[in-house]
């Protein structure tokens, strides 16, 4: 079976394996890693592995703090604001789609100033605007924007080149390729999908954004208590965190590094997209230089085909390929654990049911 599923997504067999070898006894201590204190030194060495390892795969500078925590990405979209607002004030926004849209929302309900800097609503999210069409607000503390919006199938790419820090949502690209890190003032990511399983938030941030956040703000959503307390404010989730140490260890010597898998990663959208182009029955409407490479949305010219492509899709061992419920249509979510013979099989199904029905 392939699992094109969106988040939570398809983990690298060789870490489901190696954590199923790992589940009853770690390494001969005589229990799990979801049974140990995480104040103890195998916990702790586990944690501090899973840092360095990803502190390398992404070549994180010095000055930026990783941080393991929980709420998902959602819970950044109030997060980000409270510690980077905390003396009032206002942020850009860019917005290209849903994900975007709940960050301005959750600034707004917190009594920030949210002005958005650019859209790409006018078109229906299916091109990113150009970074000459951004007009920034003077007073605004930083720039906030997504990535790689996971609905729409909707990327950015560039960076964005502004004066005021970035902040990033990049849930569902972050360690796809690499990244300049050095670009960006707060870097966040749910880590369902390239990263680990749910349940864990990771965060990058520069240390001089460590003194802006709000003075009631609660220790749990502090960047500062969280960073001088190696993310262990309170319990983290501890499971997940060395499960995503697994993942970084699998991209490091299994994969070879993020260009390697940057490389794979083009290949598959790359032939996924271009059957979709060659074909009479599917169709993406994405700017090209925008179109994901991790999630492909398309639909098909006859709505009442959509189930029957599901069904036999599942049936043929094709799993997630729904799209999500408010755009409809269908989604392959290509992140890094799903292998490129998924997409080879993808695509021949894909043919073979345009053949047979379109
Ligand atoms: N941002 C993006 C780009 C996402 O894709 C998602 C989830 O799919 C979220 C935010 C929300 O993440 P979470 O469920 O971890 O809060």
């Amino acid at each position: 079976h392939y699992n094109f599923c969106a988040g939570p997504a398809a983990l690298p067999t060789p870490v489901l394996e190696r954590a199923r070898e790992e589940l009853l006894d770690y390494q001969g201590r005589g229990l799990s890693v979801m049974e140990m204190s995480h104040r103890s030194p195998e916990f702790v060495a586990i944690a501090e592995q899973a840092e360095a390892d990803l502190r390398e795969l992404l070549a994180v500078p010095e000055n930026y703090k990783v941080l393991f925590l929980q709420g998902g990405a959602s819970l950044q979209f109030s997060m980000v604001p409270m510690n980077l607002l905390g003396k009032g004030g206002t942020a850009n926004f860019l917005y290209t789609g849903i994900w975007g849209k709940k960050a301005q929302t959750e600034a707004k309900q917190l009594g920030f100033g949210v002005h958005v800097a650019g859209s790409s609503e006018a078109g229906g999210h299916t091109e990113v605007p150009a970074q000459a069409d951004l007009t920034l607000s003077e007073d605004a503390a930083y720039l906030h924007y997504t990535a790689n919006e996971t609905i729409g199938g909707l990327a950015f790419d560039y960076i964005p080149d502004v004066d005021v820090p970035l902040v990033c949502d990049y849930s569902s690209s972050l360690l796809a390729e690499p990244l300049d890190v050095s670009r960006f003032g707060v870097i966040y990511a749910g880590a369902q999908k390239n990263i680990g399983p749910a349940g864990l938030t990771l965060v990058l941030v520069r240390d001089d954004l460590l003194d802006r956040r709000c003075e009631r703000i609660p220790g749990l959503f502090d960047y500062r208590a969280m960073a001088e307390a190696g993310s262990m404010v309170n319990t983290p989730p501890t499971y997940a965190w060395y499960l995503a140490g697994r993942v970084f260890q699998w991209l490091k010597h299994d994969i070879g590094g993020l260009e390697a898998m940057a490389a794979i990663n083009a290949r598959k959208a790359a032939s996924l997209y271009a059957a979709i182009d060659a074909s009479g029955l599917y169709s993406n409407p994405i700017a090209v230089r925008n179109r994901s490479r991790m999630n492909v949305p398309f639909v098909l010219a006859d709505e009442r085909l959509d189930k029957p492509f599901l069904a036999e899709a599942e049936e043929a061992g094709l799993l997630n390929l729904k799209g999500h419920r408010s755009v409809g249509g269908m989604r392959a979510s290509l992140y890094n654990a799903v292998p490129e013979a998924a997409v080879e099989a993808l695509i021949a199904f894909m043919a073979d049911f345009e053949q047979r029905r379109g």
